[in-house]
């Protein structure tokens, strides 16, 4: 024991904040917020690999960071990134949704992806960069002040306590991002929305494209996001080609991201998870929108959301079924 820790100490040769400002330079340079890996780090700023290790498994127990390894899935190959406080032991992969013990995986990698809470929530010690999309179609940073904490973004984000209305359900409306060239599949998706047992008002949903759900008459649309949004909407992102060539949807995605807590990626084919970049990333969970057990995870989640009642199965079935025909038709006509 005593003499890893005297390995340790060799290799400190750098203070903590000044491997903190290098990583936080590093972040903004890259543009990035997921997929950070140590070993790059190390090579890039020119420090130690060990000493690199050691401050990126720090930042993880402070929480500002969340480490994954990195595994091939055993079933379909596909690269899977396992949360290191993943506490059951098991790993629903993405691509083939096969269950996996987490003890049979073996590791190719490490990396590490920035808490995303622990920057919007504002945690006193917070420093890192926050790289957001918030103006318009200006890309922008806005770091927080290493002494001052959340209070220097203030009225720039806003912040857990504020506008948080108590509700008995989790979320309290849902948004549905989307690109305006896929609005039809939208209508589908609220259509089925209603089936699960989401009401007819447009207090519970936002959809721009949608007559009823979209801005008030007159209202600008980024200005009624960061007027009515909050950590409790529950934003569902409709990825596609279209989505991902949109700059107004990439922007959008900027913001809503930042300002929510709650996503549900949902893939319209041939959109495939491998593809998904930007804020969500491939760790981020994804449904296939024409997939039958996506659909029955995500109607379970809804109704958990909104403290909905359970459907009867059988009738979920059918609705089930329906839209899984309706979209086949869209996506083949
Ligand atoms: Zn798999």
């Amino acid at each position: 024991m005593k003499g890893i820790f005297i390995m340790y100490l060799k290799n400190m040769r750098n203070s903590k904040e000044s491997i903190m400002e290098r990583f936080e330079e590093w972040t903004i340079r890259k543009r990035k917020l997921d997929d950070l890996n140590p070993y790059k780090f190390a090579r890039e700023i020119n420090i130690d690999e060990n000493e690199a290790i050691y401050f990126f498994k720090e930042l993880e127990t402070e929480g500002y960071l969340i480490g994954y390894i990195i595994c091939d899935c055993p079933a379909c190959g596909n690269e899977c990134y396992v949360e290191h406080y993943n506490i059951d032991n098991l790993y629903e992969c993405e691509e083939c949704e096969e269950l996996i013990n987490i003890r049979n995986l073996r590791k190719k990698d490490v990396s590490y992806s920035i808490n995303k809470e622990m920057l919007v929530n504002g945690i006193k010690k917070c420093v890192n960069p926050i790289e957001l999309m918030l103006e318009e179609h200006n890309e922008k940073v806005i770091r927080i002040d290493r002494n001052k904490g959340v209070d220097s973004i203030k009225g720039k984000i806003k912040t857990k306590d504020e506008g948080v209305i108590k509700m008995e359900r989790k979320s309290t409306r849902i948004f549905i991002s989307h690109s305006e060239k896929d609005k039809v599949i939208v209508r589908k998706l609220i259509r089925l929305l209603h089936d699960i047992g989401i009401p007819k008002q447009k207090e519970f949903i936002f959809c721009s494209s949608y007559e009823g759900y979209n801005v008030p008459p007159g209202e600008d649309i980024s200005e009624y996001i960061r007027k009515e949004f909050d950590e409790n909407i529950l934003v569902i992102f409709m990825l596609s080609e279209n989505f991902y060539n949109s700059p107004a949807c990439l922007c959008e995605m900027g913001a809503v991201w930042v300002k929510t807590k709650k996503h549900i990626p949902l893939l319209i084919p041939p959109f495939q998870f491998k593809e998904i970049k930007g804020f969500l990333n491939s760790n981020t969970r994804g449904i296939h929108i024409n997939k039958s057990e996506g659909l029955d995870s995500f109607s379970k989640k809804i109704t958990e959301e909104f403290n909905l009642p359970n459907i009867d199965i059988t009738i979920w079935g059918n609705d089930k079924r329906d839209f899984l025909e309706d979209i086949k038709n869209l996506l083949e006509g």
